[in-house]
């Protein structure tokens, strides 16, 4: 049992809280790093969580990163993917849909790819939803490749 993110040891309790909150294994000091983010920029536990299963699973992902208009959950930025956790997804108002069709349509300008994942989908499914991340992933590089 050792801290994810700096290889510490971890106590008993540090593990069961982690375990229980995140899903992984944290030390203290970055359990409570990671709280203070979902306070300050109200990122949804799930980020974290799809945060922490890309990490296990090889790729390197970039939370809450700024794209110079605003912050996005997850960032890939080798394949220029940004993925953003719906958390009120099923209360979606017109205005916010079209909010969501415009920030789309910029950062496909900018060469970016946006996609939306509903929180529930992480919480429940994270494996799945990781290995299809996986897979977009590598169709991207395909694509980036041709180009
Ligand atoms: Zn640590």
């Amino acid at each position: 049992m050792t801290c994810i993110e700096c290889s510490r040891e971890l106590s008993y309790i540090d593990h069961k809280n982690a375990m229980d909150t995140y899903g992984v294994e944290l030390c203290a000091r970055h359990q409570s790093r990671m709280d203070k983010l979902m306070r300050k920029k109200n990122t949804p536990l799930e980020a974290i969580q799809l945060y922490y299963g890309l990490k296990q699973a090889g790729v390197n992902p970039m939370l809450e990163w700024w794209d110079g208009n605003k912050s996005v959950d997850i960032a890939i930025s080798r394949v220029k993917l940004n993925i953003e956790i719906d958390t009120e997804y099923h209360m979606i108002t017109h205005d916010q849909a079209m909010n969501d069709l415009e920030e789309a349509m910029h950062s496909f300008k900018n060469g970016f790819t946006t996609i939306r994942i509903p929180h529930v989908l992480i919480k429940h499914y994270l494996k799945e939803t990781v290995n299809n991340l996986l897979g977009i992933i590598e169709g991207l590089k395909a694509n980036i490749k041709v180009i």
